[in-house]
């Protein structure tokens, strides 16, 4: 069985041009995870693939189970999670379509269930790096194979949604450090480093965030955006998924060995 999960965002359910080997329901301790899990083979890997929205894209990012979600790969068996997702760019290098791959995280979402953690044993586990520099590094291997630009680093802000932010709060955003703006990335990353799992995430800007143009932003900027960069980022997928070795082992797979306190 693959090890290899990847996690999909708004606008991305097309894109894997893949064959569905089969669906796994899973029950969680935590309750339901968005969808089944589908197993989907391309022409040289086979990974389980979750819609973190649901299959109708009907949950919004506040209301995610994202520990079913997590928990349910882990459950699997998978030990590295690709996560896809579409974001705002706040920087102002960055245009719709450039694809990020994102190295630290600024959560300002709040009433999330944020950690597997709340009871004995208690964990405090080291998150200096949110995301897997191995998990990273095979990204930025693959996009350099492929000869595809990317923004190698930058930092994703996560905020609550579902609006959309607040030309204020993109300023604002912008002067703590912020690059892009998602409404996922948090607790997703915390609670697959939590579980050990690797965890790293191919951002894709759809649009530019609040005040960062003077056009007030639509939804239907992101779909358009994603649909004309469906075929870029499905080529960097499959390179991704053939650059990865599943049986690397990596830090993120013993961070709770230094971080208990009891
Ligand atoms: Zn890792």
């Amino acid at each position: 069985m693959t090890k290899i999960g990847i996690i999909g965002g708004s606008g991305i359910y097309n894109l894997l041009d893949l064959a569905l080997i089969n669906e796994l329901p899973i029950e969680t301790p935590y309750g339901k995870p968005s969808s089944h899990y589908s197993i989907l083979q391309s022409d040289t890997n086979q990974f389980v693939f979750l819609n973190r929205h649901g299959k109708d894209h009907d949950i919004a990012p506040h209301k995610i189970n994202y520990r079913a979600n997590i928990w349910g790969f882990k459950e699997i068996g998978i030990k590295k999670i690709i996560s896809l997702c579409a974001v705002g760019g706040i920087n102002k290098s960055y245009v719709p379509g450039d694809i990020v791959f994102p190295n630290q995280i600024i959560d300002v979402t709040s009433d999330r269930h944020k950690t597997f953690y709340d009871d004995s044993p208690l964990y405090h586990i080291d998150f200096s790096n949110p995301f897997c520099p191995q998990l990273r590094d095979y990204f930025i291997k693959a996009a350099s194979e492929i000869n595809q630009f990317v923004y190698k680093s930058g930092t994703y802000i996560c905020t609550n949604g579902p609006r959309l932010e607040t030309s204020a709060e993109i300023k604002y955003y912008s002067l703590i450090g912020a690059d892009m703006v998602g409404m996922t990335g948090m607790p997703e990353a915390v609670l697959a480093r939590e579980l050990e799992l690797c965890y790293a995430s191919c951002a894709i800007i759809t649009n530019f965030a609040a005040g960062i143009k003077q056009q007030p932003l639509t939804v239907n900027e992101v779909i358009t955006t994603m649909k004309q960069s469906e075929a870029k980022l499905n080529i960097l997928l499959k390179q991704i998924l053939i650059s990865i070795n599943e049986n690397n082992p990596c830090t993120c797979n013993n961070v709770l060995k230094d971080a208990s306190i009891n």
